[in-house]
């Protein structure tokens, strides 16, 4: 199994793509380029990322040069928190897909369950979470109003699935009162360090596929200055036994403890060997108890959270 099925659409979402956060502009396009050589069909970006025309780049010459067609890729973004007022949702769905150089996209969430004051893309974009002033501007946009406008998109056909992130489940719970497009999927933080099991138990129940970000945990983030100074997953004594049991890489074990469970991951990565050995976590099978000895990782750490921008976003609280 390489895809999950989506809800309503029954689209095929693959299992593997590639994290688009933190990749350099100048580089960006030929990372994505390589990756469709390699074999990847996912792409996840977000207006956040300051990079979707140099994806876009990537994604175009991969076509022109015959290596795969626009159906054959799974192009998915994020609408950001100063734009979830239902008329900009529009505009901002369309100004991102005339960055990728695409006409549509089949995933669009919403990138967290905050909405922030408007700023003019012409005067900053991505505008971030900071005023000019250096202050976080909250708006007062319910979560209502934004997913009415997001599934406005799918009647438009500029996504084809709409999905959330970064949301807990009495918001989607809320949410799915007055939904008249369920979301697709959901895409949270996700690493033996945050095994996330009630969160993911909820959304199998609701038919809501899941998408596991940041599945390296803290390797993502020491670049930031963000890591908590937690201990690398990479080294931890029960994936390395793992990976020497299964003859596989420390990365590759950490992946396939999500997907064998069909949750969907999207590890960022720009050097042609890391792309591929990622994209091979799918080739092979853990154990039940391998399974179970990973998630016995958990430790609730959560890196990606907006309460380190404001104690006003505690979202997770
Ligand atoms: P990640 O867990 O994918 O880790 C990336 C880091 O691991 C990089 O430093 C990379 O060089 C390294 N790496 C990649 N493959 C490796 C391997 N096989 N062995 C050793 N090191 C390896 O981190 P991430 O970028 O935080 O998350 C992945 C993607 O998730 C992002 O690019 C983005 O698309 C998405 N994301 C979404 C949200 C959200 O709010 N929805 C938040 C964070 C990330």
């Amino acid at each position: 199994m390489s895809t999950v099925v989506l809800k309503r659409t029954n689209q095929k979402m693959p299992l593997v793509g590639l994290g688009l956060w933190k990749i350099p502009k100048p580089s960006c396009a030929d990372t994505v380029y390589n990756a469709i050589k390699a074999g990847y069909r996912l792409f996840d970006g977000a207006g956040d990322y300051g990079n979707e025309k140099e994806s876009g780049d990537g994604v175009r010459r991969a076509i022109a040069d015959g290596l795969v067609k626009r159906e054959d890729l799974f192009i998915t973004s994020k609408l950001w928190n100063t734009f979830h007022a239902k008329e900009h949702v529009h505009a901002l769905a369309k100004k991102q897909l005339e960055l990728w150089g695409i006409d549509y996209f089949d995933l669009f969430l919403i990138h967290f369950p905050v909405a922030l004051q408007y700023v003019d893309p012409n005067h900053r974009y991505p505008p971030e979470w900071w005023g000019d002033d250096g202050k976080v501007y909250l708006a007062n946009t319910t979560i209502q109003e934004t997913w009415t406008a997001m599934e406005e998109l799918v009647d438009a056909g500029i996504a084809k699935n709409i999905g959330i992130s970064n949301f807990q489940s009495s918001l989607i719970l809320d949410l799915l009162r007055y939904a008249r497009y369920e979301p697709q999927v959901l895409q949270v933080e996700l690493h033996p360090y945050l095994n996330q099991q009630p969160l993911v138990d909820f959304c199998k129940a609701w038919g809501i596929a899941v998408t596991a970000y940041s599945s390296f945990g803290p390797q993502g983030y020491i670049e930031l200055g963000m890591d908590k100074s937690a201990a690398s997953l990479f080294s931890n004594d029960t994936v390395q036994q793992v990976a020497t049991a299964t003859k596989k890489t420390p990365g590759q074990v950490i992946l396939r403890w999500a997907t064998q469970r069909g949750i969907a991951v999207i590890p960022k990565s720009t050097t042609d060997e890391r792309l591929a050995e990622n994209l091979g976590n799918l080739k092979f099978d853990l154990s039940e108890e391998q399974l179970k000895s990973i998630s016995g990782l958990n430790i609730n750490l959560r890196l990606n959270d907006p309460v380190l921008i404001d104690p006003r976003l505690s979202i997770f609280a």
